[in-house]
């Protein structure tokens, strides 16, 4: 079984990990590899100052331009998709593919919701 994950760059990975993995102890998605892939948010302010956007550079949801101060708020801070779900075996007890995606949704739903409670 494992889990595959698409975040922009802004979606800190770290906290990505640590919520999926405190969501799913005692699950049986518990200790199941999770590949992550990062999808780079660009960056460009009018200054002509480009970057790739991380959590670091975020306060929040804003981005403060390291060359001129502009700030930006920046609506992609949470972008986290479920690409891929692969389950084998009978671990999921007749649970339908539908319904495990829906369960994964949820966690990613609280997942985000968790890390909007930590700003
Ligand atoms: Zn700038």
């Amino acid at each position: 079984m494992s889990v595959h994950f698409r975040r922009g760059s802004a979606f800190s990975e770290e906290a990505l990990r640590q919520s999926y993995e405190s969501l799913t102890t005692g699950t049986i998605l518990e200790g199941a590899p999770v590949e992550i892939d990062t999808v780079n948010l660009d960056f460009e302010c009018r200054c002509g100052h480009k970057q790739v956007i991380t959590s670091d550079d975020l306060i929040g949801h804003m981005f403060v331009c390291p060359r001129c101060g502009a700030t930006k708020e920046i609506d992609e801070a949470h972008d986290l998709e479920l690409v891929e779900l692969v389950a084998e075996g009978a671990d999921w007890m007749g649970f339908e593919t539908t319904n495990r995606r829906e369960c994964m949704q949820r966690s990613i739903a609280t997942t985000k919701a968790t890390m909007k409670n930590r700003e």
